[in-house]
């Protein structure tokens, strides 16, 4: 039997619903709209198209979203003191700041140097601490966005095997500390483990985050997981693609994200979903 397919698009209606409550509640509470500031180093053509993307997404839910572009030869200092002023300024509730930077800039100064009170896509330091002590923090809105569809779609998570397929520190590693803070049994996988697949075959939820189309297949799959495919990767002819080879992987598990339709329709809701928490900090 083909396995439910768990709607992105679906959930994110719902999502968009009760953050348009809450940022209306925000604007009644603040005197004006939760603000957020996206910065950007470089004119990257992709960078456009993601700022983009998020602007919208703040219109449609009620958070006013400005974009901050630094030149690509800012240097450190420079860099620095763009967060800083954002730190100080009130009308600003969270602060993304756009990855990966240029070589020259180490990631580094913005996780020292943003205010944890509006880290709300969770990179600094401090919400890096909170969230392997296991105290409230803002996290990488794509880990929220996982478990945003595993709540919504009632997978049950205390007692059972979590797989996290990938290692980095905006994805995998988060995800895997939010899976064990909420009781599962968790295994991360990376580049370097052997036998992937007597892994994965282990994970009643297999959440794959390695930027490798096709890389798990039917075969790998428990029969009845949950599936949770968090990769993209962008054809050059414009499409995109997963982690996961859908048609195979389809006719084993019991719940699926589809690849575009899944994961990647959540992430910007949940910055906006921080971002709207960071107006009560
Ligand atoms: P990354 O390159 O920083 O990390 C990839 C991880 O996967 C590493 O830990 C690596 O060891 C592991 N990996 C690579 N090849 C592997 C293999 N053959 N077997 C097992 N593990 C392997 O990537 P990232 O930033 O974590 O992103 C991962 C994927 O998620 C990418 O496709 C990215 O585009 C996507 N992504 C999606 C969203 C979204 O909103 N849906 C957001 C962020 C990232």
């Amino acid at each position: 039997m083909a396995a439910e397919i768990l709607d992105g698009r679906r959930i994110a209606q719902a999502v968009r619903d009760d953050l348009n409550k809450q940022a209306q509640e925000a604007a009644a509470r603040l005197g004006r709209r939760a603000g957020l500031a996206i910065v950007r180093v470089g004119d990257d053509p992709a960078s456009l198209v993601y700022t983009s993307a998020l602007l919208r997404t703040s219109e449609a839910v009620g958070v006013s979203a400005t974009t901050v572009i630094l030149a690509d030869d800012v240097d450190p200092p420079g860099l620095s003191a763009c967060i800083e002023a954002l730190n100080a300024d009130e009308s600003v509730d969270g602060i993304l700041m756009q990855l990966p930077l240029p070589p020259h800039l180490p990631q580094r100064i913005v996780a020292e140097t943003i205010d944890p009170r509006k880290d709300v896509d969770g990179i600094s330091l401090r919400s890096a601490g909170n969230l392997f002590l296991r105290f409230p923090s803002f996290v990488p809105s794509t880990t929220a966005a996982v478990l945003e569809i595993l709540d919504r779609s009632q997978i049950r998570l205390p007692g059972r095997q979590a797989v996290v397929v990938g290692a980095s520190n905006v994805v995998g590693k988060p995800l895997a500390f939010m899976l064990l803070h909420r009781d599962a049994t968790v295994t991360i996988t990376h580049i370097y483990t052997g036998d992937l697949a007597h892994w994965t075959r282990q994970a009643d939820i297999l959440a794959v985050a390695a930027g490798r189309p096709g890389l798990i297949t039917g075969a790998m799959i428990k029969p009845g997981a949950a599936v949770i495919d968090v990769g993209i990767t962008v054809r050059p002819d414009g499409a995109i693609e997963g982690d996961v080879d859908f048609a195979s992987a389809v006719q084993v598990a019991g719940a699926i994200t589809p690849v575009p339709g899944g994961v990647g329709q959540l992430t910007n809701l949940m910055l906006l979903k921080q971002t709207l928490v960071a107006t009560t900090l």
